[in-house]
């Protein structure tokens, strides 16, 4: 029976029917953890039977893919390391390891047919080696090989001088290979890989020594130091041939033949080691048979473990609520205006989840400005039309107030309470407050997530509401859960993630789109202009003011500290007092100032006494000034794109045309340069977000890793978004016919998920 190990000594022995459940061997190892709310998290330590040294002989004969890559012919220690450096300890990881392009070597060219464009591989004599220095003075390598049809220059620019002399002398005969680049008329190679020949060598046998490099479409695989591209190869071919026929897919026959999927033991080789007949420039795009196989293989696990867990909810008893209308009719009439379609949309689906006996887990994801915060404020109200309460968390405390700001009045003509928690509140206010939330009084209590987890009890919570998820773990979620019996749970983001993302990381949660904003938007026009005009921004931001608009100056964090955000803030605010707009109130806004401090700094701004305000980032989410019609950000570079595009939704907010001023480096890069053009081009939050997450990848476009994303091993959201969709449909299928995975047939598919999902899946709970 497993058991878990606790320190050195102390052990505890799980039931049966939980390992059973958990599909576990015996001796399973844990590591143990406590999270924020005093769960315990067991996370299964991977299994790794120990394989002797020196038994690859046995370790073959038991098909045992958890043999370490050290146990290969010509790993050594020194290898294994740079091995594990990328991630690869057995040989199954090394399988897994694909290459991340491919060149076709499929034929041995001569000098003189040698395509631009395209590695090549030819055998060819060195005619002539020498150093030179190139017109930028840099010291260059030159060799000069040819054969009977002609002749080519191969070139080095990071070179020991020593080896390439004694390597490199005429006569020599090699097999070379590598691309072929074209100027003008002129070719030429640069830092080709050689494969040196002795006179009394054949080149076919030679080829033939090394069937992982030649004759055939050879894979590239990702490096790292001390591990080279021919020794990663030679390695993987073994590695390949040896174990790959071990691999068996754990997913059923019918759902392989539906989505044409190939056995993942063919899968895999031919995804290394490409048959002649492949398709270079399928292989080379991720599209061939094998890779899908490999990626839907991948993606079903993941949306599995998904399945499962959002199956851990729906399975808990909830809240059935009843919309009776009692405060959510008369809101309405309220409003000074109607919802949009979209907001009426999310609300039904919204209502219909509180209404189901299980407690809802919904994400819902609307474009800056598109109306979240009614939304939000509907559902609280359909709760306290049921005598329950809500929590609103915010992820800071000028967000929690603008929300306060936003609602209070409307509940307040309703007669219902709103609390606002801060942490600067003290002493007999806060225990005032406090009270009121405990005795229930409070029927929607907004605050950040750290005021919310501190000593606040409610006296029936039940709905939380998270803005702005993506700042948070998944984390947050469990603790408002804790904070009632299963309250329901809606998340609110605004920044647009795009779908294939948004089902992956929040892939347990049902997903809302509110997909249209208010009527009467004024579209924003933007623009990147260089440091060194930065007074032509100035000059208009000027303009702006004179006709009675304000102007919102951003700037950026210089370094990682909070502190030097707030000198760079400090120092602009006063520069452009002092030389720009003497006659103007310059106003400034950062995350230091005390909540009143930036209260009243917005309060003068929304009564147009500040006309322009200068403000570090803390103005990106929430803040909501109609007037305000320019934004100018300042180092422009420094943002995401998805950041930006948050900023930016602060104008454009009233009738007036608004202006968005991208201040950017002079000596910004031409792919710099194109990232900030999307802004221009656009200001659709999803085509942004799309860019976004193209230029930086997943685990930096939700600024955090910490997000719960797993790292794929052969996927990419990018490029695979419909097998994701294909896969997520099968495995929630799968999981509502099964939904503990009991029958017989999905037993070695659990024990694969369990494996693969390692801690992720939160033994001890569902987060
Ligand atoms: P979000 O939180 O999605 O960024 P908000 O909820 O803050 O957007 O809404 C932005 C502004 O639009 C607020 O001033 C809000 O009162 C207003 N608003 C919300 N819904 C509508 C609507 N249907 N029609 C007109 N204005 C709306
Ligand atoms: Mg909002």
């Amino acid at each position: 029976m497993p058991t878990a190990k606790l320190g050195d000594a102390r052990t505890i022995t799980l039931p049966v029917d939980l390992a059973e459940k958990l599909a576990l061997a015996p001796g399973t190892e844990f590591k143990v953890e406590l999270d924020a709310v005093g769960r315990l998290l067991l996370t299964p330590l991977r299994q790794q039977e120990p394989v002797p040294a020196a038994s690859l002989a046995e370790s073959i004969k038991k098909k045992n893919l958890a043999t370490g890559i050290q146990l290969i012919k010509g790993v050594g220690p020194k290898l294994a390391e740079a091995f594990q450096r990328l991630g690869v300890t057995t040989v199954e990881d090394a399988l897994y390891l694909l290459p991340h392009r491919y060149e076709d070597r499929r034929e041995l060219r001569s000098v003189g047919a040698l395509r631009p464009g395209r590695t090549e591989v030819f055998e060819a004599v060195v005619l002539s080696a020498t150093t030179s220095t190139t017109k930028g003075g840099r010291k260059q390598y030159e060799v000069l090989v040819g054969d009977e049809t002609g002749s080519i220059p191969l070139k080095w620019f990071h070179f020991n001088a020593v080896w390439m002399k004694k390597a490199w002398h005429v006569g020599r005969r090699g097999i070379f290979t590598g691309e072929v680049n074209q100027f003008g008329h002129h070719r030429e190679i640069h830092h080709p890989e050689v494969e040196w020949l002795s006179a009394e060598d054949d080149i076919a046998a030679v080829m033939a020594r090394d069937p992982a490099t030649y004759g055939r479409i050879v894979p590239v695989y990702p490096l790292t130091e001390g591990l080279h591209q021919k020794t990663m190869r030679q390695v993987m071919k073994q590695v390949v041939d040896t174990f790959a026929g071990d691999l068996e897919s754990a997913i059923g026959r019918e759902i392989l033949e539906r989505h044409h999927l190939l056995p993942l033991a063919d899968a895999v080789r031919e995804a290394h080691f490409p048959s002649p007949e492949a398709d270079l420039a399928g292989l080379n795009s991720g599209a061939t048979p094998s890779h899908h196989t490999l990626v839907f293989d991948e993606f079903f696990y993941l949306e599995l473990g998904l399945a499962l867990k959002r199956r851990g909810f729906t399975l808990e008893e909830g809240i059935a609520f009843e919309v009776n209308h009692t405060y959510t009719r008369p809101l309405l009439k309220l409003l000074p205006f109607t919802l949009t379609h979209a907001q009426r949309r999310v609300l039904s689906e919204i209502k219909e989840d509180m209404m189901a006996p299980f407690p809802m887990h919904r994400l819902v994801q609307g474009d800056v400005g598109s109306g979240k915060t009614m939304v939000a404020l509907m559902a609280a109200l359909v709760a306290a039309e049921n005598g329950y309460q809500t929590a609103i968390m915010a992820p800071t405390e000028i967000l929690a107030e603008q929300h306060y700001l936003n609602i209070h009045t409307w509940c307040e003509s309703l007669g219902v309470t709103v609390a606002l928690l801060t942490s600067s509140q003290k002493g007999k206010e806060r225990e005032a407050l406090l009270a009121q939330v405990a005795r229930g009084e409070a029927r929607i209590v907004i605050g950040t997530h750290a005021v919310i987890q501190e000593k606040v009890e409610f006296h029936r919570l039940g709905l939380g509401i998270i803005d702005e998820q993506h700042r948070f773990g998944v984390l947050q979620r469990g603790i408002l859960k804790k904070k009632g019996e299963n309250p329901d749970i809606l998340v609110m983001t605004a920044t647009p993630i795009p779908r294939t993302l948004a089902m992956t990381v929040f892939g347990d949660l049902s997903l809302s789109v509110i997909d249209e904003l208010p009527p009467g938007r004024t579209p924003i026009k933007t623009r990147i202009f260089a440091e060194s005009r930065r007074r032509q921004v100035y000059g208009q931001i000027r303009d702006e003011v004179s006709q009675g608009r304000q102007a919102y100056i951003v700037c950026p964090l210089v370094d990682e500290s909070e502190k030097s955000e707030l000198k760079a803030a400090t120092q602009l605010a006063e520069e452009l007092q002092a030389d720009f707009f003497p006659d103007l109130r310059v106003g400034l806004l950062h995350g230091r100032l005390k909540p009143e401090e930036k209260e009243a700094v917005m309060a003068s701004f929304k009564a147009n006494e500040i006309h322009v305000l200068v403000a570090t980032t803390v103005i990106e989410v929430g803040i909501d000034v109609p007037n305000a019609t320019v934004m100018a950000i300042e180092h422009a570079e420094r943002f995401g794109l998805s950041q930006l595009h948050q900023l930016r939704g602060r104008v454009g907010r009233g009738a007036h045309a608004s202006h968005c001023f991208l201040i950017a480096s002079d000596r910004l890069s031409d792919d710099g340069v194109k990232r900030l053009r999307v802004m221009e081009s656009t200001t659709d939050g999803f085509r942004i977000a799309e860019a976004d997450l193209e230029i930086r990848g997943p685990g930096d476009f939700l600024g955090t890793r910490q997000a719960g994303l797993p790292e794929f091993r052969v996927a990419s959201i990018l490029r695979d978004g419909r097998v994701l969709e294909e896969a997520r449909r099968e495995a929630f299928t799968l999981v509502e016919r099964d939904p503990e995975l009991q029958l017989p047939e999905h037993r070695r598919l659990k024990e694969e998920m369990v494996k693969r999902w390692g801690g992720r899946l939160e033994l001890a709970g569902v987060a």
